[in-house]
């Protein structure tokens, strides 16, 4: 996961206030998308000294009794926040609920009361040493998602902490068009800020799948998380310009910074707006060819998003989110219908391409398996593991509660990482094994459900023609097809260079697999990073591509690209990109392709 890289900005220093500090430039995790230009309002959660005393041992009952009350005293101040959220947002808020099984913990409390009576310390320091011995414990793993449970930890210690000194938890209350910077935010916490109309979140905790990102994204709010140390660099009141988009915080902006992003801020609605025009209108080529638009997603949550942004569906769900959220649990059979059932309510009949879970490699391969892999893009990941022995059980219990899903809307399975032709058979014996069982049960599913295969593989782009027999859709994932035909690393920073998207080698594979579609009848999309890069888009659909999905941001402009293009121009310009030697000719050619069409 990106941690907080910093550049030193050499620009202009202003005579306003702004940028007499010097404009840093803190990189983060994008969270939730847009631009915000604000004062920053720092919660300063951490500060809390913890007091640490040694108790007579005609005090330790006494200690034990007062850290019981500051135990109920949280969890009667949690049940208040709960009641609150559910009144005002008409919705129950697990994380709370799961924040107060912590507080009862009897890691917590009996760990805590134990240091009370044998080492005889005061509760405040008997509840520092429990949570960071358990804090210890999610440290061992190296895991993005455990890092960020780690933090549940620290919010319910905190609050006890706050209750055993008397300082109350007051709510964060940021004036409006407040850029909110904290380490990290509560969910209590996150849960009343757009009511507070705050213009940005920016934390130094936390991922793409923390509270504070899902809270942020759902009402919108620009915000950058993962950003390590920006509570440092920022105190209240400082000029602070958010780019949730690129997952940027530029602390301090001089102001030639701050007018070009509120030009951009500026452009952005406008262009939010103008698009917004566009959103009902047919993704269709002048010549008349229809592009499907769909919105690549990571959490039902996100669909409404996608939705307002003009998608036709969901091109690639990726189930892993579902997995990562759960952990170290792993959904049953019930959760997976449960999500599926979400998203294709939340869409009303469009149509949910779900791909079964990809783990292993960068996401999440220790809740699969707790070895070291000294290749993980090459090893155990994604079918390959769905087809172990052990994981095999997980992988029929998605299938089976993505096909009960399937009997209620359009839901499509696809499957990701199939080498071959060997894989997609045993994929699809459980798959066989799946119906079989839910017909055995009388459970009502779509027998018809299509069945498609990510290509993101050289081998299965070669032997498209041989799958294409075997499956409804090919979706190209080019993020990973990218990485094995030009063997480059996709996480690995000193090899971006060589991570050509309209490389020559890359062209022909994607013309391959088109023509084995086209061959046997079945559709063809691109679903990796590059079917959103407005640059890149004619490339693919004059090579034939029938369906892009992307991130939902991307869709109002590529709509527009797509609606004065002409296929049959796209496909001239395809057709000379294939017989090109570099990635720059490609580039160049795609460049002088879209100043004379635009
Ligand atoms: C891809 O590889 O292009 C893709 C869409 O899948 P992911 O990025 O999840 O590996
Ligand atoms: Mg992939």
């Amino acid at each position: 996961m990106a941690g907080g890289r910093e550049t030193e900005s050499t620009g202009p220093v202003s005579l306003l206030e702004v940028g007499t500090r010097g404009e840093v430039t803190k990189h983060g995790i994008p969270a939730a998308h847009g631009i915000a230009i604000g004062r920053a309002y720092l919660v300063d959660r951490r500060r809390l000294k913890t007091p640490k005393r040694r108790l007579e041992p005609d005090e330790i009952d006494d200690e034990i009794a007062r850290f019981h009350r500051a135990v109920d005293l949280s969890d009667r101040q949690l049940d208040r926040v709960k009641q609150k959220i559910e009144l005002e947002e008409g919705e129950s808020y697990n994380i709370i609920a799961a924040h107060q099984l912590i507080l009862r913990d009897e890691h917590v409390v009996d760990e805590a009361v134990r240091y009370i009576r044998d080492q005889g310390i005061n509760a405040e320091w008997a509840l520092l040493k429990t949570v960071e011995h358990i804090k210890e414990v999610f440290d061992a793993i190296a895991d993005d998602y455990f890092r960020e449970r780690r933090s549940d930890v620290d919010f319910v210690g905190e609050r006890v902490l706050r209750n055993l000194l008397g300082r109350e938890t007051s709510p964060v209350r940021p004036p409006p068009d407040a850029i909110v910077v904290a380490h990290d935010l509560s969910p209590a916490d996150t849960a009343g800020l757009y009511r507070a109309a705050v213009a940005g979140l920016v934390t130094d905790a936390g991922g793409k799948t923390s509270h504070t990102a899902i809270v942020a994204r759902a009402h919108e709010i620009p915000a950058v998380v993962g950003l390590e140390e920006v509570t440092h660099e920022v105190g209240t009141g400082d000029l602070v310009i958010v780019d949730g988009s690129e997952g940027l915080v530029i602390v301090n902006p001089s102001a030639q910074t701050v007018a070009l992003y509120r030009d951009r801020a500026r452009k952005e609605v406008a262009a939010g707006a103008a698009l917004l025009g566009n959103r009902d209108l047919p993704a269709t080529t002048t010549d008349g060819v229809h592009i499907d638009l769909v919105a690549n997603v990571d959490a039902a949550d996100e669909v409404s998003y996608a939705l307002e942004h003009g998608a036709e569906g969901v091109g690639l769900f990726r189930t892993e989110y579902l997995f990562l959220t759960r952990a170290p649990r792993v959904p049953s059979e019930a959760e997976h219908f449960k999500s599926a059932m979400v998203v294709l309510n939340a869409l009303d009949g469009k149509p949910a391409t779900f791909r079964t879970f990809d783990l292993g490699a960068d996401k999440l391969g220790s809740l699969i398996h707790d070895y070291h892999e000294p290749n993980p893009a090459l090893g155990l990941r994604s079918m390959r593991l769905c087809l172990t022995d052990r994981v095999r059980p997980l992988f029929k219990a998605q299938l089976r509660g993505l096909l009960r899903a399937s009997a209620n809307g359009k839901l499509r399975i696809m499957f990701p990482m199939i080498s071959g032709l060997r894989e997609l058979h045993q994929a699809k014996e459980v798959l066989a094994e799946a119906k079989a069982e839910l017909a055995a049960e009388g459970v009502d599913f779509d027998g018809d459900v299509p069945v498609g295969i990510m290509i993101e593989m050289p081998s299965a782009a070669v032997l498209a023609d041989v799958l294409a027999r075997e499956v409804d859709f090919f979706s190209v994932g080019t993020n990973d097809l990218i990485q094995y035909t030009l063997a480059v690393d996709r996480v690995n920073e000193h090899v971006t260079y060589l991570y050509e998207p309209l490389h020559p080698a890359l062209l022909r594979l994607i013309r391959t697999v088109v023509e084995a579609g086209d061959a046997a009848g079945i559709s063809v999309a691109v679903c990796g990073e590059m079917a959103g890069v407005p640059h890149v888009v004619p490339v693919l659909l004059g090579l034939g591509v029938h369906e892009l999905s992307m991130n939902a941001v991307a869709i109002p402009e590529v709509k527009n690209l797509v609606r004065r293009s002409r296929q049959s121009e796209m496909a001239n310009l395809a057709q000379a990109t294939l017989s090109m030697a570099t990635a720059k000719d490609v580039t160049d050619a795609v460049a002088e392709f879209l100043e004379k069409h635009s």
